[in-house]
């Protein structure tokens, strides 16, 4: 089954990108974030591209398994951990590296008998999320004993470094790690990207990054060097000629002020495109800049074609990719370029 959107993964972009995340990490290792459909691009596709990285992060364990049914054979975190002994058990088969987010993951496990899969100890530093609460971080880490491979904790505002949260999530996870004597995990991309972090770590674990968006309010991918990864791209179904006072789609939104040609493109929310993308949203269609018009239908969309009067059917638009930013088209949805990512990738893998 397919629909004629397309998504693109430029697998040089990628590279470029986790060369750029090498320099900013100096010695630390990259532990590449292939989660959800590796944000859309695709889980092989960006496995393969980012093969250099030291490790690969998931969420689940079905994410993980599949990856390992496909050959990727790097050491893989599980951000999820277990939750059942078969769980354990398909984690030492497959030499996953499972979080301990909960004491009751360390229950389980001691129900397994010995070697246990390696376990990275995440800590909740501030975020309110996954995580053991810091007073008992130096029993839980005792307990897990040399399965324990590492200590990690996440960031709730790296994409504001002056919020003073970081400061306390830092002093936090300085203080635990200081005693116990292993590897250190705590940047997402934001920090890696920001040199108001300084806090020295063993591992970062960078994702949106590595896609080519930016992670910073108010600094851009090209600015930080980042190469798109994914272009979004669907054809021009039809180009019709409305005349002054004619509406556009669903709750008729938008009204036409003159004599003008409106083109239909092959892409609606079902697809990925955001819904409540609004009027004036840019697309570009042979190099012009189209503003969307109207809502956003479930398969197609509808754009004001004058600055592109030589536009055809079958001419292919773009949504997002090189020269348009999926952070602008973000925040002109109000979302954040992860939700657009994971959302439009996913028909590639529907289709493939
Ligand atoms: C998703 C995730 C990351 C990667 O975050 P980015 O903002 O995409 O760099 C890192 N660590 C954890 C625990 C995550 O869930």
């Amino acid at each position: 089954m397919t629909r004629p959107a397309r998504v693109q993964i430029d697998t040089h972009a990628l590279r470029h990108n986790l060369a750029l995340a090498r320099a900013r990490a100096k010695h630390a290792r990259i532990m590449a974030v292939i989660k959800a459909n590796a944000y859309g691009h695709g889980y092989l596709t960006a496995a393969k591209a980012l093969d250099s990285s030291d490790a690969f992060a998931v969420a689940s364990l079905s994410e993980a398994l599949y990856l390992r049914q496909h050959q990727i054979e790097k050491p893989l975190l599980v951000f999820q951990g277990a939750q059942s002994l078969q769980d354990y058990r398909l984690a030492r088969q497959h030499r996953l590296i499972l979080t301990i987010h909960r004491l009751p993951q360390i229950d389980l496990l001691e129900q397994l008998p010995k070697p246990w899969p390696d376990t990275w100890l995440k800590i909740d530093t501030g975020m309110g999320r996954m995580g053991i609460h810091p007073q008992h971080a130096d029993q839980a880490a005792a307990r897990l004993g040399n399965s324990c491979q590492a200590l990690m904790s996440h960031l709730a505002c790296a994409d504001q470094p002056e919020h003073p949260l970081n400061t306390k999530q830092l002093e936090t996870f300085e203080r635990i790690t200081r005693n116990l004597n292993l590897p250190t995990s705590l940047y997402n991309s934001a920090a890696l990207l920001d040199d108001r972090f300084q806090l020295t770590t063993d591992w970062v674990r960078p994702g949106l990054m590595l896609y080519g968006a930016s992670p910073l309010i108010g600094q851009t991918a090209a600015e930080l060097g980042l190469r798109p990864a994914m272009k979004l791209q669907a054809p021009l179904l039809d180009i019709r000629h409305h005349n002054a006072g004619d509406t556009i789609g669903y709750g008729a939104t938008w009204q036409c002020p003159e004599p003008m040609p409106v083109g239909i493109i092959a892409i609606g929310y079902a697809d990925g495109y955001p819904r409540h993308a609004p009027s004036g949203t840019p697309v570009q269609i042979n190099g012009a800049t189209c503003p969307l018009i109207g809502r956003v239908s479930m398969d197609s969309i509808t754009v004001d074609l004058r600055p592109c009067p030589d536009a055809q059917a079958g001419d292919l638009a773009t949504l997002w990719g090189p020269g348009l930013p999926v952070e602008h088209i973000a925040t002109r949805a109000e979302t954040i370029p992860y939700e657009l990512l994971c959302h439009a990738g996913q028909q590639e893998t529907a289709r493939s």
